[in-house]
C-alpha cells in the first residue's frame, strides 16, 4: 500500500508519496494558502488529485500540521496557520477526496516518522522532541503514536521546568501560554538564544552563541552548560514518566553534536535509578521527519 503524506506549514505544504518500504516515489511543494480554508481545501485536494493522476493505485493520505486536533469535535485549535483554527479539516477533506484521512500535531508526525524507520526504529518506546520555536513532542509506543483523551500526550514543552530557581535559572521567563517557566522557555532554540541575549544585551542566534563558545567565550560556555542541566532536568522527568527506550531531538538544537555526549551524564542526577540506559540520538529524517509521520499515521494512530 502506498501512502501519501503532507506535512502543512505557515509558508508551505510539502507532500510525499512513500513505498510500504519507505521510499520517496514522489515529492511536490505547495504554497500554503493561507487567507482562506476553502482556497486551502482547493489547494490540498489540485495536489492529492495530481498524486492520484500519477500513481492510479489506491494510497492512503496522512496530514501533519501545526495545532492541536480537538478530542472534542475534531476541530482545529491553536495552529498558527489561522485559517484552519475551528475548522473540522479532516472530515472536510475526506468528504472530497472520498477516502478516510488521518491528521496529527506535526511532532507527533516528526516522533512518529523517527520511530518507524528512523533514529529511535530499534526502540519499543520513542520520545521525540523538537527543540526548535518550542518544545513539542509525541510518544510512541510499539509504532502506535500515543493519544489520549485531551489530546496531548508527548507535549512537554509547557510544564514547568523542573526545580526552577531564580538562583540558578535567571529571572522569570514568562510563556505566551500564559503561565511563566514552561521549560520551552529554556530548551527550545528560541529559549536558549533569547536568555542569553537578555542576560548580555546581545542579538545572538542559537548558532551565534554555539561559536562563541567554540572559541572559547565564558559567558557563551556557561550559558551552554545551563543549558545541558535545563534539558537533562526536563528529559529526566519524561524518563521517570515512560521510560522510554530512545529519545529522538529535532528542530535546531538537537544539531548540536557536543549534546549526546554531554547529556548522558548531565541525566543521572535526575533519573531514579543507579544508571541510565535510554539511548538518546538525533533525528535521522532531518526536515523530511514531518511529511514523513504524516504519511505513516494511517493505522499507525488512534
Ligand atoms: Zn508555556
Amino acid at each position: 500500500m502506498l501512502r501519501l503524506g503532507l506535512d502543512i506549514g505557515g509558508t508551505k505544504i510539502e507532500a510525499q508519496l512513500l513505498d510500504d518500504k519507505g521510499a520517496c516515489l514522489l515529492r511536490q511543494r505547495i504554497p500554503t494558502p493561507n487567507q482562506q480554508y476553502d482556497t486551502f481545501l482547493d489547494a490540498v485536494t489540485t495536489l492529492i488529485h495530481h498524486y492520484r493522476t500519477e500513481f492510479p493505485s489506491p494510497f492512503s493520505v496522512g496530514i501533519g500540521l501545526p495545532g492541536a486536533i480537538s478530542p472534542d469535535n475534531g476541530r482545529i485549535k491553536n495552529s498558527n496557520i489561522l485559517i484552519l483554527n475551528g475548522q473540522d479539516l479532516q472530515a472536510d477533506l475526506a468528504a472530497r477526496l472520498e477516502q478516510p484521512v488521518s491528521l496529527a500535531n506535526d511532532a507527533d508526525c516528526f516522533a512518529l516518522s523517527e520511530a518507524v524507520d528512523g533514529a529511535g526504529k530499534d526502540g519499543k518506546t520513542v520520545f521525540g522532541a523538537i527543540l526548535g520555536t518550542g518544545c513539542g513532542g509525541g510518544v510512541v509506543v510499539n509504532k502506535q503514536l500515543l493519544s489520549g483523551p485531551n489530546a496531548i500526550a508527548g507535549e512537554w514543552g509547557h510544564n514547568l521546568l523542573p526545580g526552577y530557581t531564580p538562583e540558578q535559572d535567571g529571572t522569570s521567563q514568562p510563556c505566551y501560554c500564559g503561565r511563566s517557566n514552561c521549560l520551552e522557555r529554556f530548551v527550545s532554540g528560541t529559549g536558549f538564544a533569547t536568555r542569553f541575549n537578555q542576560r548580555y544585551d546581545t542579538a545572538f542566534s542559537a548558532a551565534d552563541i554555539m561559536a562563541a563558545k567554540g572559541q572559547g567565550d565564558h559567558h557563551a560556555s556557561t550559558h551552554y552548560q545551563h543549558f545541558i542541566d535545563a534539558l537533562a532536568r526536563s528529559l529526566g522527568s519524561v524518563i521517570n514518566l515512560i521510560d522510554p527506550h530512545v529519545i529522538v531531538l529535532g528542530g535546531g538544537l538537537s544539531n548540536i553534536d557536543s549534546l549526546y555526549d554531554d547529556l548522558p551524564a548531565a541525566l543521572l542526577p535526575y533519573v531514579f535509578s543507579d544508571r541510565c540506559n535510554t539511548k538518546l540520538v538525533k533525528a535521522k529524517h532531518g526536515d523530511s521527519s514531518g511529511v514523513r509521520g504524516a504519511a505513516w499515521l494511517p493505522g499507525m494512530s488512534a
